[in-house]
């Protein structure tokens, strides 16, 4: 199989990590809901909760306008919150009045927040109530995005582990890649995997219901996404088996993850090397570009997107930047595993957050980029640091080859501008 670079001689895996326990600074899980119902086209999203999340929701998607939104929210009114009022009833009321309206809904999500888990609104009975409802034509299955419980990240992984369980059963060997792309870049992979003689491969989420996958023993899964712990596990207890690799970001990245998977399907390394050759060419020149950059720059992370680990593999080992701190909310060790290998030892590494904690050490780190949520990016600007939104990582196409360079531009971007506004402020 064609050869990677070598791992370091000192990884991350067996670092310290440093473990906090404190206020956190990140959006809720309902944030998940802007890319995820892009993708599935036929599924509704309806979170039961108060106008705070309502208002969450609409500036999170930004301009979007359609003629038949995907998703909305049940607002919580006081009489509710009080327990003055059946909000079970009212909901049923609600998703059939949706449903009547909107026949083209074949999976609709009821999205717990805050407010419903404070009031504790069982939306799993309600789910089961309303599909023994509304079946077969519509299944409704529900999760939690609220900020109680999840980082924003997790929203899209309570989703899909929610689907998991109601999967049919299938015992023929198959493919399942899992996590929500866009579709152009899922296309990219699902065809790499095919040149390579890969067929049958399904995803999930799919885009379409009727396209939902079927899993068993014989299924192997790969995952796209990092923070996928909770699917991961539900779909280990369905039996299939996860195929460990580095996550599919950058050229090393993207061969990894795709050589893991060739590997367990048998592909010869002819005929992986004539598949990978030229993408992972147009890749690294891509990446170099903005490795002029990105070269001996110092980055920091703050734990957000969970993507943080093999970002900072990427960033480190392709682009030649020096990893200060990879802050994540969490570490699954089965899926970053590979990554924290390959990341080479220096940085700390530390899960959880205690904010201010954190503040004092990026104060005190200055590093040339920080790479944090909305709401710590403008102070810490403010202060003179360059600063990257984590929530941009996940809002735009990244993954696989024919992405690496716009990921490697993505940080090499505002150190680009903060250079360019240094050198006008010495002009001026
Ligand atoms: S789920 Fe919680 S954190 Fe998220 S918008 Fe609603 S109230 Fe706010």
């Amino acid at each position: 199989m064609t050869q990677l670079p070598p791992p370091p001689a000192l990884g991350c895996g067996a670092a310290p990590v440093l473990k906090e326990r404190g206020q956190r600074e990140v959006f809720c899980g309902l944030t998940g809901i802007i890319w995820l119902h892009r993708k599935m086209q036929d599924a509704f999203f309806l979170v039961v909760g108060s106008r705070t999340c309502a208002h969450l929701l609409q500036s999170a998607a930004g301009v979007m306008i359609f003629a038949e939104p995907r998703f909305a929210t049940a607002i919580l009114e006081e009489t509710d919150l009080a327990g003055m009022a059946d909000a079970q009833d009212e909901l049923d009321r609600e998703v059939g009045r949706l449903l009547e309206r909107r026949p083209d809904i074949r999976q609709l999500f009821l999205v717990g927040s805050c407010p419903s888990e404070v009031i504790k609104l069982d939306l799993g009975k309600a789910a089961e109530r309303l599909t023994r409802v509304h079946a077969p034509h519509v299944r409704v299955l529900n999760y939690s995005g609220s900020g109680i419980e999840t980082t924003f990240t997790e929203g899209e992984d309570a989703c899909l582990a929610s689907m998991v369980p109601v999967l049919p059963r299938n015992e023929a060997r198959q493919l399942l890649l899992i996590g929500a792309l866009p579709d152009v870049v899922e296309d990219q992979a699902l065809g790499l995997l095919s040149q390579m003689g890969i067929d049958g491969i399904r995803t999930l989420p799919a885009r379409r219901a009727d396209d939902i996958p079927s899993i068993g023993p014989n299924t192997v899964y790969a995952l796209t996404q990092p923070f996928l712990g909770e699917t991961h596990a539900e779909l280990t207890r369905r039996g299939a088996r996860h195929i460990p690799a580095p996550l599919p970001f950058g050229e090393e990245g993207t061969t990894a993850w795709l050589s893991a998977i060739a590997r367990e399907f048998g592909v010869d390394r002819d005929t992986f090397d004539a598949v990978t050759e030229a993408p992972r060419a147009r890749a690294r020149k891509a990446v170099a570009r903005a490795t002029e950059t990105l070269q001996g720059k110092r980055i920091f992370f703050f734990p957000d997107s969970q993507l943080e680990i093999p970002l900072a593999r990427f960033l480190t080992r392709e682009c030649g930047m020096d990893a200060v701190e990879v802050g994540t909310p969490y570490i699954h060790r089965d899926i970053v595993g590979p990554d924290l290998d390959l990341l080479p030892a220096g940085p700390t590494i530390s899960e959880g957050q205690d904010v201010d904690r954190q503040l004092d050490r990026a104060r005190t780190a200055r590093a040339d980029l920080t790479v944090c949520g909305l709401g710590l990016a403008n102070p810490l600007e403010a202060e003179g640091l360059t600063t990257k939104w984590a929530i941009e990582l996940v809002f735009t196409p990244v993954h696989f080859y024919e992405q690496a360079g716009d990921l490697a531009e993505l940080f090499a971007r505002p150190i680009r501008r903060k250079e360019k506004l240094k050198l006008k402020e010495v002009a001026e």
